[in-house]
């Protein structure tokens, strides 16, 4: 008998090859223990799947959806990424980099959303980067809806005789978010081969393609293994509706059975005021994964993760024995552009 007939573990393998896709990802990105932090807070032990490392623009979740995003486009014989995002939207960058990458032009809609900003707000962090990578942008007032603006944009510009491929915010649709259900399969794999079990996965989550492709594989995986989503803008009611819908659609992609509402979980106890706008917690948040770890967050999404998992920990929501995985989704390229907040925060 050879040991491919020998071999039972699982192999955690959701046939993703069927779905259009280029490279643009490290992968799999690491899964470090965060020790001192962990210390820091008692326990439970903290682990963290550095996404923030996916070595694209200086990395983030959106470059695994753009795997799926920009394999649809080059299908399509697109000569252009369309997309839409805030002013210090970390997608937008990733998909400026895409674009450059693959020989695309980019454009991109931006939509004022956050409030009483300070100048350099429209200068710095990821704008600054977008310009870098060549992308041409036009902005809008907050409260549109952005991604019919970013159409309309896009038909314009077919109209003028290019070959537009239109990206959604956040690149949350069902092609998106396989990027994410391809992650839940990376860490499947990686807690099998390291013999390391997770008994949670907390993240931040906004225009919901990562939790919901998350969740959307681990379910077509048969892994049980519970993802909690920190709300970086909008109310748990909201924000469990709009995950579950793009996570059902998303497991049906993948073949899966019909994935229950009960699957989606959000705690909204960290938003703050408001979307981009960093809550006390938010600021303790970034300073002590800074000071404990060496490690980079953001003001909008992940410094708003990780209070939650902060929050949860000190309130006694986690079993001490747990091994609970912090997603870190990336985005400290904005943390130039909150450099007030920043300074204020610091001891
Ligand atoms: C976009 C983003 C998120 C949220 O992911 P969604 O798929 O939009 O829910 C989290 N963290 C960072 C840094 C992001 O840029």
């Amino acid at each position: 008998m050879d040991a491919a007939q020998t071999d039972t573990s699982p192999t955690y393998d959701l046939g993703l090859d069927r779905f259009p896709r280029v490279a643009l990802c490290h992968q799999p990105t690491p899964i470090e223990p965060m020790v001192r932090l962990s210390e820091h807070l008692g326990g439970p032990s903290l682990y963290i799947k550095r996404d923030d490392c996916t070595g694209l623009a200086g990395g983030g979740n959106k470059t695994r959806k753009l795997e799926f995003l920009v394999g649809e486009a080059v299908k399509a014989n697109a000569d252009m990424l369309v997309t839409q995002g805030a002013v210090q939207s970390n997608h937008v960058r990733q998909t400026a980099a895409a674009a450059c990458r693959m020989g695309l032009k980019c454009h991109v809609v931006l939509e004022r959303r956050v409030p009483d900003r300070a100048e350099s707000y429209e200068k710095t962090g990821n704008v600054l980067l977008d310009a870098l990578f060549g992308a041409t942008s036009e902005f809008r007032p907050a409260g549109l809806d952005m991604n019919a603006e970013a159409e309309a944009v896009t038909a314009a510009l077919r109209a003028e005789g290019h070959n537009p491929y239109f990206i959604p915010g956040g690149g949350s649709n069902t092609v998106g978010a396989l990027g994410y259900a391809a992650c839940a399969q990376e860490i499947a794999r990686q807690s099998d081969e390291s013999g390391l079990p997770f008994h949670w996965i907390v993240m931040g989550t906004g225009s919901t393609g990562t939790q919901a492709g998350l969740v959307a594989g681990l379910h077509a995986l048969d892994v049980d293994l519970p993802v909690m989503g920190v709300s970086v803008r909008q109310p748990r009611e909201r924000q469990i509706a709009a995950v579950h819908k793009l996570a059902a659609a998303s497991a049906e992609s993948l073949n899966a059975p019909t994935l229950p509402v009960r699957k989606i979980l959000v705690d909204d106890g960290y938003v703050g005021e408001g979307y981009g706008i960093p809550a006390d917690s938010t600021l303790e948040a970034i300073r002590l994964t800074a000071r404990q770890e060496g490690v980079l967050l953001d003001p909008v999404y992940s410094g708003k993760g990780m209070a939650g998992l902060i929050g949860m920990a000190r309130a006694g929501f986690f079993k001490p024995t747990d091994n609970v995985l912090f997603l870190h989704t990336g985005g400290s390229q904005a943390l130039f552009a909150y450099e007030n907040e920043i300074l204020d925060s610091l001891d």
